[in-house]
């Protein structure tokens, strides 16, 4: 279905449980993913130490890891393996992380994932000043003249793509405005013709 939508990643949500009060899914599960699909699979690790296992994500099939800034005291070091294992690299930053904090690492990393919920929970309301931050971010990547992709997760809908686009996101993660919509591919197709419109 997600193939024949138009979605372009898998964006795979990995919670330990500590980080994160949920637990998921490991790597098993990504790699029986990796099975099923030709979509490139982008996990999310929300787990402490994610040094210790963001190099056996890309094994088991992950083309995009990203990592917290706030969960790793090391993020250039293990940013510098997952793209030397041969997958993207990206940091994720909390609602309350100032996007200031990663320009000491620009050039170090393929993509920035703004969550724009706490993370740990599906189906949690958008916070709005998220979108300062994009702008910022967004503003900071040309300032620096750093090329890099700039991803948002939690609450994305229909009803804030548009603003997200507009605000410089190139990468939307939408769960709940697929997943629980009456028809998932429809949905994903507005999505897109939405971040369209807004661009
Ligand atoms: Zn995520």
């Amino acid at each position: 279905m997600l193939e024949a939508s138009g979605a372009e990643v898998v964006h795979v949500d990995v919670m330990d449980g500590r980080f994160v009060p949920n637990i998921t899914l490991g790597m098993p599960v990504v790699a029986a993913m990796r099975k099923v699909t030709k979509l490139p699979l982008d996990c999310h690790l929300m787990i402490v130490e994610p040094s210790r296992y963001a190099l056996e994500f890309v094994e088991a099939g992950a083309s995009w890891v990203s990592v917290h800034q706030e969960a790793d005291p090391h993020v250039h070091r293990t940013l510098d393996s997952i793209r030397k294992a041969g997958a993207k690299a990206g940091v994720v930053l909390n609602p309350g992380t100032p996007v200031e904090t990663l320009t000491d690492l620009f050039g170090c990393f393929d993509f920035v994932l703004l969550m724009s919920v706490n993370p740990g929970f599906g189906g949690q309301s958008f916070i709005p000043r998220i979108l300062d931050k994009v702008r910022r971010l967004d503003a900071l990547r040309t300032e620096r003249q750093t090329p890099f992709l700039i991803q948002v997760d939690g609450g994305v809908s229909l009803d804030n793509a548009a603003e997200l686009v507009q605000a410089g996101a190139d990468c939307l993660v939408a769960g709940n405005a697929v997943f629980k919509a009456q028809d998932p591919v429809a949905a994903i197709h507005a999505l897109r013709a939405t971040m369209r419109a807004g661009k």
